[in-house]
């Protein structure tokens, strides 16, 4: 019976001394709760690895339903933040003629699936009081596959295999590839954000790169209910839904704005529209961020994408917030973010035609370089405390 691992590699430099248990800690339950369904795994850390046997699991299973369990294990795998890659890994003794009697069954089970004419081994020694060096190593069991599996040579340059054994104290460990996790830390390493999070392609981006920093995500939703339908918000708890593959799942509070952005079109002039209504925005985030205990709102702005997106409308917006407002896509190009949103799923949620509640009430000409004065001086027309407390009283569920 062979018996089988992922090695889990976390790569973050940063993560020395007193943080790396903490980190290594958060890592694991997050990636027991990411596999829960398929297993209940075994997780061992060891020298800077976490190694989860899967042996048990894969142990009854055809080739067929085998295949499927680790294709299954390895995507989930790759939506976990923190991991820096995954190998899937034969394990044998730490013994030379242990890993030179295992090597070719490896190249054989990994021929089923496509063709390969040509191999070289990488060795690596990670247990240092092992015999034989590296070179040695690989020179041995490279020798033992040419002589056990038929019809192959070795290509130095340009291999179709890549034959990685590594030799540790424990165990050794052979496998093809590292493929690549999604990095970053894992989720709740990094305190909590509280997302404000619209219908369209730049919130759900910008949650997923905070969280990815190991921010845990709660969420605020702002609406124009009836001017904005109920199908919009629909959309919005799916993106939520397809957020929720990374970030876990999270709260969305929805708020209606509709009073404010009322009392904002009646008593103020036109082209402040915008400004004062992302400022409400930041107003009513603040409460909601103290109640989830969150440190930061996270927002998708991005500089000049819009009238409200300038250096001068950023700067005012920032003046109406208690925390400090992350803006992880402030330096994106659209194309880029697009393509965030593409490779998370979220991108064709997101352009479903449905109004968010700021196109509902957009001016015709926004300033672009709002003055702070102004606007606080528009501001003291509106009972704004007043509005607030109405807005949130009307929000609860
Ligand atoms: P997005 O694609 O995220 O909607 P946008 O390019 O349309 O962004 P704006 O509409 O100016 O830009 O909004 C900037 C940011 O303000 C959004 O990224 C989001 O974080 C927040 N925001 C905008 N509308 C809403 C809303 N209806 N509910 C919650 N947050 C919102
Ligand atoms: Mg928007």
């Amino acid at each position: 019976m062979d018996e089988m691992a992922v090695l889990i590699r976390y790569g973050e430099v940063a993560l020395k001394g007193g943080n790396r248990h903490h980190f290594e800690r958060i890592l694991m339950r997050r990636i027991k709760e990411k596999v829960s369904d398929l297993m209940d795994p075994d997780i061992k850390s060891k020298g800077g690895l976490l190694i989860m046997d899967i042996t048990k699991e894969i142990n009854d299973l055809n080739e067929t339903k085998k295949n499927d369990f680790l294709g299954r294990l390895r995507s989930k795998l790759l939506s976990v933040f923190g991991i820096d890659s995954i190998s899937f890994a034969l394990i044998t003794k730490p013994n030379l003629s242990y890993i030179i009697d295992a090597a070719p069954g490896f190249v054989e089970q990994l021929r089923r699936d496509r063709a390969i004419d040509t191999f070289k081994v990488e060795a690596k020694r990670s247990d240092k009081s092992f015999p034989a060096k590296s070179p040695e190593i690989a020179s041995k069991v490279g020798a033992g596959i040419l002589k056990a599996v038929k019809n192959i040579g070795v290509d130095v340059h340009n291999p179709d295999l890549i034959v990685n054994v590594n030799v540790r104290n424990e165990n050794a460990y052979i496998y093809e590839d590292r493929i690549r996790g999604q990095g970053g830390l894992p989720l709740g390493a990094c305190g909590k954000g509280l997302l404000l999070l619209s219908g369209g392609i730049d919130s759900p981006v910008a949650g997923f790169l905070m969280a990815r920093r190991g921010m845990s995500i709660s969420a605020v939703h702002f609406n124009s209910y009836p001017y904005t339908s109920k199908r919009a918000l629909d959309k919005v708890m799916r993106l939520k839904d397809q957020l929720a593959e990374y970030v876990g799942n999270f709260d969305v509070r929805t708020v209606n704005l509709l009073p404010a952005q009322m009392a904002i079109r009646s008593k103020a002039p036109e082209n402040e529209g915008t400004i004062l209504t992302r400022r409400f925005m930041i107003r009513i985030a603040n409460i909601i961020a103290e109640e989830v205990h969150a440190n930061a709102l996270i927002t998708g702005e991005s500089l000049g994408q819009v009238a409200s997106q300038t250096a001068e409308s950023l700067a005012v917006t920032d003046a109406a917030a208690n925390l400090p407002i992350l803006r992880p896509l402030i330096a994106y190009d659209k194309r880029d973010i697009i393509g965030i949103a593409k490779d998370i799923g979220c991108y064709d949620i997101s352009v479903e035609p449905f109004e968010d509640c700021c196109t509902v009430f957009l001016p015709k000409h926004p300033v672009t370089k709002p003055r702070l004065e102004n606007i606080l001086r528009s501001e003291e027309k509106l009972d704004i405390s007043g509005l607030v407390q109405e807005v949130l009283e009307a929000s609860i569920d």
